[in-house]
């Protein structure tokens, strides 16, 4: 029935716990920790993540992104972890795209040595780079795209093709497309992770994660996910659910600023460089519209050499300089300083994340207002280079 609604009536009506007991328009909150074990089909517990709300949630999520199975994780890093440790042991081998989430990358480098998982990071994030780096123990394979922050895009079809023909498992962060730009299941990805931080939530007050694939797989990642024990709270669940309801209508209009900004960004004679998929001038403008329904809501640029980055962002009045990203405000943030500052400069530097780099999430204001606070955020950081000199 999911696979005929429309994507904002999936938002709306699928996963929802039905009030069965007062008839209420919206979903209840079962905050119970202990659940009848006898007489009973499921032995529900918060981190077996079975309790109703986890179990309605997953549906939404399963259906949103073509999959059997969804489920929900108290993190993107613990949908993230979680997923690679219940396919990977010790003397396995997984390929790593070179651009991607600065935890993911940290997350690799810091605990595979403890577990015996070797990892090897792409040279590019062209198929054949992916292909160059398959061992003969390599059992997974992992990208992310659009990457963060620099937007760079992975060929899905082709990477997934390469994958199975070896009889491998794929894994995408999906993260930065969200379901309603992009469904990599459908271009024959196994397995799509996400911070649900990000867009799923959308308001920048709810930390999650998310995964979908296969019954399968997901019995896999279940089993592990239990003994990790990374579930979400069911008040927390809860929240994503009435959040993701206007999950469309958040993300259409978050692709339309990114566009809109996108251009004007290019068009500035301050801005040396702007990295959007949905820019003709983007390497892989054309590999993205053929894999996404919409460009999504992240951009990043460079200003040209003589403007410094932490001051501009420092002058904005309305965009805010804060972490994280997909809120519905609109945020900016140095990479460097943040969701790569795990990195070390030699590799950022290999893959491209300046100290200049800016990293732009676009919320749902008017995008006259947007452009005005960077237009006076770049006269004042102007202004202040004379005073200096
Ligand atoms: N994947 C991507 C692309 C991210 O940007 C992030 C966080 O910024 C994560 C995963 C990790 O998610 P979380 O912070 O929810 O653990």
């Amino acid at each position: 029935m999911a696979k005929k609604l429309g994507l904002d009536t999936v938002c709306v009506h699928v996963g929802e716990v039905k009030d069965e007991q007062f008839k209420g328009a919206v979903s209840p909150i079962f905050m119970s920790t202990s659940y009848q074990f006898t007489d009973v089909e499921v032995r529900r517990y918060p981190r077996n993540y079975n309790t109703p709300n986890q179990e309605s949630l997953s549906k939404k999520i399963a259906a949103l992104e073509h999959a059997e199975a969804g489920m929900i994780f108290s993190s993107g890093m613990a949908a993230i972890s979680t997923t690679l440790l219940a396919f990977l042991k010790s003397g396995d081998h997984m390929v790593v795209q070179n651009t991607l989430y600065g935890g993911t990358s940290n997350f690799i480098r810091e605990e595979f040595p403890k577990y015996g998982i070797e990892f090897t990071f792409t040279n590019g994030y062209d198929v054949k780079d992916f292909e160059a780096a398959i061992q003969e123990n390599t059992k997974v394979v992992y990208i992310e795209t659009p990457s963060n922050p620099l937007l760079t895009i992975t060929d899905i079809k082709a990477v997934s093709a390469l994958v199975k023909s070896k009889g491998l498992l794929s894994i995408i962060d999906n993260t930065f497309a969200s379901p309603i730009n992009q469904n990599p299941i459908d271009f024959g990805i196994d397995i799509v992770v996400h911070s649900a931080t990000k867009y799923l939530g959308g308001h920048s007050d709810i930390m999650a994660g998310a995964v979908a694939c296969s019954d399968e797989h997901m019995h896999a990642i279940w089993k592990k996910a239990a003994n990790l024990g990374g579930n979400l709270s069911d008040f927390t669940v809860w929240m994503l659910e009435r959040s993701m309801k206007t999950l469309v209508l958040r993300v259409k209009a978050q692709n339309k600023n990114a566009k809109a900004l996108a251009k004007f960004l290019e068009a500035h004679p301050d801005v040396k460089k702007v990295y959007y998929p949905g820019l003709k001038s983007h390497p892989e403008y054309k590999l993205a519209k053929s894999q996404m329904r919409g460009f999504g809501g992240m951009l990043s640029f460079e200003l040209n050499n003589d403007l410094d980055a932490l001051t501009f962002q420092k002058e904005l009045k309305l965009i805010k300089a804060t972490m994280s990203l997909a809120g519905v405000e609109s945020t900016m943030l140095s990479p460097y300083m943040t969701s790569h500052g795990s990195l070390s400069q030699e590799e950022r530097d290999r893959i491209g994340i300046t100290n200049g780099l800016i990293r732009f999430s676009l919320g749902i204001e008017s995008k006259a207002d947007l452009i005005r606070d960077i237009k006076q955020a770049l006269k004042t950081t102007k202004k202040l280079i004379k005073t200096e000199a």
